[in-house]
């Protein structure tokens, strides 16, 4: 009998000029980026907080503190594999993943099923079983005025106590060319 955990993440950045900004592993022209010590991708963030939920493992802060500037500016999709080794090694594997951007601007339907896809290799997960959806909060709020974007997730782990724990995936090329960050544990 498989043992099931449900985690559950959000996240808010600031918009800021001059900034790049990245949504789930993705880069999205647009006139400026969100604001955070990392590449602030919001969206990887939520799930990351919704996987170490659901494990027990506390939240990102925890795990990759911003007070190490060796996360400054880094890449969260690199940061996304640590937390998906981390839930490998207690023998969970992802169930289903999720989530919601929301998002005044810029538009983001274009780019969904490329987040689906980069977090899908991320955590290791079938595409099909990453969701992504990005809605509009109707000028209503911080996110509605334009000056912050924000993300919810939820995840569901399964543990099957008869069959061996997920496959950790291979380091791909992409991680290779992007800035490694903090040091590996
Ligand atoms: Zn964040």
């Amino acid at each position: 009998m498989p043992i099931y955990r449900i985690g559950h993440g959000y996240d808010v950045h600031r918009l800021k000029g001059g900034r790049p900004l990245i949504i789930g592993g993705m880069r999205i022209p647009y006139s400026s980026g969100l604001d955070g010590h990392s590449d602030a991708d919001v969206l990887t963030h939520a799930v990351m907080d919704a996987l170490l939920g659901a494990a027990g493992l506390g939240d990102i802060g925890r795990h990759f503190p911003d007070t190490d500037a060796s996360y400054a500016g880094c890449d969260s999709i690199g940061l996304a594999r640590r937390v998906h080794r981390k839930i490998c090694r207690l023998g969970y594997k992802i169930g289903n993943i999720d989530a919601t951007v929301i998002a005044q601007r810029p538009r983001l339907a274009p780019y969904i099923d490329d987040m689906r896809r980069s977090l899908a290799s991320a955590f290791g997960a079938d595409p099909a079983a990453v969701s992504v959806k990005a809605t509009t909060e109707e000028g209503l709020g911080f996110t509605g005025s334009g000056e912050a974007i924000a993300a919810h997730a939820v995840v569901l782990l399964k543990k099957n106590t008869r069959k061996p724990a997920c496959r950790l995936p291979r380091k791909t090329t992409s991680i290779k060319k992007r800035r490694q960050c903090g040091s590996l544990r």
